[in-house]
């Protein structure tokens, strides 16, 4: 649901979107689909004429951080796709609490459990490898 409001030099939008998207779980590294919703309004200035790439410089500057409409059609697919990009978690995970993979033998903790005991050391990869090459070293 999008509603369009235009005026002389601005074209409102607002409405709500609804989609699933495919996401990896940060923990598990699972392909899981991500319903998410959000609500959007925004405005766009309408440059009309002149393409932006060869407006005049004070235009090009007044214009560089706004969202703007220079033909006379607006575009929502490239501003959808940014809302979906925004939307995403930044680490999505397939449930609250999922376990993820065990950082010793990379079962998924889900599904089964292991006998690593990794309570007492968190190994940090990094500095695993760092220990690695160190005593890889010939002295
Ligand atoms: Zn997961
Ligand atoms: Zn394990």
């Amino acid at each position: 649901m999008v509603s369009v409001i235009c005026s002389a030099d601005k074209v409102l939008i607002s409405g709500n979107l609804e989609a699933s998207i495919e996401a990896i779980c940060s923990r598990c590294l699972e392909t899981f689909h991500h319903q998410f919703k959000t609500d959007f309004s925004d405005a766009f200035t309408l440059v009309k004429g002149v393409p932006l790439d060869s407006a005049p410089e004070s235009l090009a500057a007044e214009t560089a951080n706004m969202q703007t409409v220079t033909g006379d059609y607006l575009y929502l697919d490239e501003y959808i796709r940014q809302l979906i990009i925004l939307a995403q978690e930044y680490s999505p995970l397939c449930k609250p609490d999922c376990k993820g993979l065990c950082a010793g033998c990379g079962a998924d903790l889900n599904q089964s459990t292991c006998s690593c005991d990794l309570d007492e050391e968190e190994v940090d990869i990094r500095l695993l490898k760092l220990k690695e090459l160190k005593s890889g070293r010939k002295v």
